[in-house]
């Protein structure tokens, strides 16, 4: 049994109703949410002409490896309509692992800790919300520690 954090998030339609129906696939196909963060609010990263995006973490508990939990991650985005067109551009939902346990994977396919994690304030602030002593195991801080030292200046609003 594997715990999991991810961030989900998306900046197109009926942003609140999306979460919620990742949530739902997310419950059916991965494992059980433990934990789930508020929803935040935070302008577009990267490509910034584009509609703000809602972000939300959550706590999961799993019994599938890493790389089967990304395939079920992908195949609810593909199901849930999302077409890949730009990098960083507009998406009905993006399904991120923040991170397993302690584990530390980089494949082709998948990086745990997710590499850009420290980085991103609108991923660390809803996951310090619902872990704030979780260890990174490579930078070797809490969530709360990386947070703090968060290098990100975009705003990031709960809802
Ligand atoms: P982004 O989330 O950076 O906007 P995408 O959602 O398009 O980009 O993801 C591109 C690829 O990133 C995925 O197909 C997946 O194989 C890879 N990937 C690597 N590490 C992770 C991770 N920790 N969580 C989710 N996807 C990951
Ligand atoms: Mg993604």
């Amino acid at each position: 049994m594997n715990t999991a954090y991810l961030l989900i998030g998306g900046n197109l339609g009926n942003r609140a109703a999306y979460l919620e129906q990742a949530l739902k696939q997310i419950e059916a196909l991965c494992g059980s949410i433990t934990h789930t963060s508020s929803i935040y609010e935070t302008a577009a990263w990267g490509n910034t002409n584009q509609p703000a995006f809602y972000n939300q973490a959550i706590q999961l508990t799993t019994l599938l490896p890493p790389e089967t939990l990304l395939e079920q991650l992908l195949a609810i985005e593909i199901e849930m309509g999302r077409v890949r067109t730009q990098k960083y551009g507009p998406r009905t939902i993006d399904l991120d692992i923040l991170m397993i346990d302690d584990k530390v994977l980089d494949t082709k396919t998948l990086t745990i800790p997710h590499p850009q994690l420290h980085n991103r304030r609108f991923a660390l602030l809803p996951l310090a919300e619902i872990a704030p002593s979780l260890h990174h195991p490579i930078l070797d801080k809490t969530v709360s520690e990386l947070l703090v030292n968060c290098p990100d200046t975009l705003d990031v609003q709960k809802k």
